[in-house]
């Protein structure tokens, strides 16, 4: 069977300054990963160049290749791709240990993220004649954690089942939210399984249940010990359930981080009470409580007294005004200022920006764009 795809690694964030047992007097665990990810990082990047020369020559962008130099060029892309995965899982493996990863808390759609990781590894999947089904029913429309790392996590295990599944198989993935808000998933296959005096062994970084499942498969033995680093730091657990021959389970529970994460406050200033309305809701399921505000005279006793994190300013007259007020005050200096104008000018656009604010927007606005200018804009408040 030929190497699998692994779609992502995962990360974590509590590396040691601890002999890392190579050889050097004074190099702790973290200068050593330090020195792999740099190396790391200057492998990838020729390699990178290798396969985008390869995928031209593939595309017969200079004219036809002969059936000979095809098989050529799908081997090198194929290696190519297998060792960019492993370099990959090494990079991320010795970030982790050197550079702990911030996590980043926002509310996302689980289904959406579910779907993606399916859709990366269906090609490879049909390509081995492997079925992926999924049970995505029962997950609601938000989850509050660190997407990037839940991703990951998804991701990996589902890369896994692909990989350790024969050609034929099935790959199941159900997920569902629980009634504590927690996200709660099942990936199983029907592949080589892993016997159990090993399956605590498998989480162990450079763990590998046969000494050539590397060469059989692929991969280096630390996607699952990133997967079950990642876990704890969300807070969660996985396990395995498995018998040999006849395919495993990963089952993994993450709670909400929403409990844990303050909720950031938007305060929303428009005389039209529906623009304020629209505004509160597209910010419901973002993790942050709204403040409305329709008149102008009521906006600066409102901010005294809410302390907001962010504020949008709409009004149709008077909004650079207040702006330019809110920025003399000492309290004013800092905090993000996003103006909605009705018009397109870029007279008003420049001095907005002239007096301060931290971005422009025109209506009407895209809900989408709008909640990433302002999670942009929190983000770098924080
Ligand atoms: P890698 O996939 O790079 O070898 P992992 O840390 O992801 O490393 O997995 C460690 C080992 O656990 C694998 O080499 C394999 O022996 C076993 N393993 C992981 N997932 C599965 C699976 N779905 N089915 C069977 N064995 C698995």
């Amino acid at each position: 069977m030929d190497a699998r795809n692994q779609p992502e690694k995962a990360a974590r964030p509590d590396a040691e300054e601890a002999p890392c047992g190579s050889g050097e007097p004074g190099l702790g665990r973290r200068g050593f990963s330090r020195i792999v990810a740099n190396l790391t990082h200057e492998l990838k990047t020729p390699l990178h160049s290798i396969l985008a020369v390869v995928e031209l020559l593939a595309a017969e962008t200079d004219g036809p290749l002969t059936p000979e130099q095809k098989r050529q060029v799908e081997m090198i892309r194929r290696n190519g791709r297998n060792l960019l995965e492993l370099i990959i899982d090494l990079l991320n493996f010795s970030r982790s240990e050197s550079d702990p990863e911030r996590l980043r808390f926002t509310s996302f759609q689980p289904r959406r993220l579910f779907e993606e990781v399916v859709d990366s590894v269906r090609p490879l999947a049909s390509q081995n004649g492997i079925t992926i089904e999924s049970d995505l029913e029962r997950l609601a429309e938000g989850f509050f954690s660190d997407r990037t790392v839940v991703r990951r996590i998804v991701g990996n295990l589902v890369g896994n089942a692909v990989k350790f599944s024969p050609d034929g198989g099935l790959v199941s993935v159900f997920a569902e939210s629980l009634k504590d808000g927690a996200l709660s998933f099942q990936i199983a296959d029907s592949g080589i399984g892993i016997p159990p005096e090993i399956q605590s062994s498998i989480f162990t970084e450079f763990y590998q249940a046969e000494a050539g499942d590397a060469r059989r498969f692929g991969g280096v033995g630390l996607g699952l010990s990133l997967v079950q680093r990642a876990v704890q730091l969300l807070g969660g657990s996985i396990e395995v359930k498995s018998e040999a021959d006849r395919g495993s389970i990963f089952v993994v529970s993450i709670p909400s981080a929403e409990a844990s994460v303050p909720k950031k406050k938007i305060l929303v200033a428009d005389e039209d009470e529906s623009v304020c309305f629209t505004l509160s809701e597209c910010f419901r399921t973002e993790h942050c409580l709204t403040v409305e505000i329709t008149e102008q005279k009521a906006l600066l006793s409102a901010i005294a007294h809410e302390k907001p994190d962010l504020i949008i300013l709409g009004f149709r007259e008077g909004s650079l005004s207040l702006l330019e007020q809110l920025r003399a005050s000492a309290w004013g200096q800092e905090i993000p200022i996003i103006i909605m104008s009705a018009l397109d000018s870029p007279a008003e656009r420049s001095r907005a920006f002239e007096l301060g604010a931290s971005d422009f927007i025109v209506k009407p606005f895209n809900v989408g764009e709008l909640r990433a200018r302002v999670r942009g804009q929190l983000e770098r408040s924080w």
